[in-house]
């Protein structure tokens, strides 16, 4: 049984199609990367599979039940979300973001809370910024808080946006290292991301996605070496 499966997901913005026919599944503890040409509709898919936006027709299963009969705050603790841009509540701490959904969705208590986001914080290499807010911290260190955010939660399943997109260059690989353990401790993953190194070294499988279509989907080997479609051959060839 598939931890994901979307079926024929088709989605449009007023009478611009933007996912079309869209079909994919994904086993537990597996990493998928998502690559495609901006306005290919990489985060509108990921949008849909928790529903921060929703999709036309089609269906989306998460362990086997249609995310549409499951609650939306259970849908996004089990989902979690990592954005390009962070997105970050200002006024509160490193901490703060984090505590906020275990006080908030998962009804723990502040101590408890405090002590789950400390934990999560250290795993990210931020013990030490605990109290920091977000405009004291480097890029790559916001968005650490964002992963920290997310783990801490308890997903089933991270999506990342793009992770490191907004960072400078010398703050990516900070970011990308956090993803990589995550990896290799089995979390399941699905990233949008144009880090190639990323994708051939962690993922399990990549899918190229153009114009609201999958183009191909496959291992790295076979994405990088030896495409089927001249399409994906070009692009990739772009990135690397
Ligand atoms: P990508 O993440 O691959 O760059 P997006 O999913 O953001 O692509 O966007 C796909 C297409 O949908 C683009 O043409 C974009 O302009 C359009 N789009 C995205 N979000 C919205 C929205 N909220 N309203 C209208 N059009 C949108
Ligand atoms: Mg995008």
């Amino acid at each position: 049984m598939s931890l994901l499966r979307v079926d024929n997901v088709d989605k449009s913005y007023g009478d611009e199609p933007v996912l079309n026919d869209v079909s994919f599944a994904m086993d537990r503890q597996q990493v998928e990367v998502i690559v495609g040409p901006s306005g290919s509709g990489k985060s509108t898919l990921l949008r849909c599979i928790n529903r921060l936006t929703e999709i036309d027709s089609g269906e989306i299963y998460l362990d086997d039940e249609e995310i549409h009969s499951v609650d939306e705050n259970e849908l996004r603790r089990r989902v979690g979300m990592v954005f390009q841009d962070f997105n970050l509540f200002a006024h509160l701490t490193a901490r703060g973001n984090i505590t906020l959904g275990l006080r908030e969705v998962l009804g723990l208590s502040t101590e408890e809370a405090n002590a789950k986001a400390d934990d999560y914080l250290d795993r990210v290499g931020l013990a030490d910024q605990a109290k920091s807010y977000p405009a004291e911290l480097s890029g790559g260190q916001q968005q650490r808080v964002g992963i920290a955010r997310a783990l801490a939660m308890d997903p089933e399943l991270i999506l990342f946006d793009e992770p490191t997109s907004a960072l400078d260059p010398e703050l990516i690989g900070e970011v990308l290292t956090v993803m990589e353990d995550l990896a290799e401790e089995g979390m399941t993953m699905l990233c949008v991301t144009h880090e190639m190194g990323f994708a051939r070294s962690a993922a399990d499988t990549i899918t190229f996605l153009d114009d609201g279509e999958i183009i191909e989907r496959g291992p790295p080997e076979q994405l990088f070496e030896n495409p089927e479609h001249d399409r994906t051959r070009t692009f990739l060839g772009e990135l690397t």
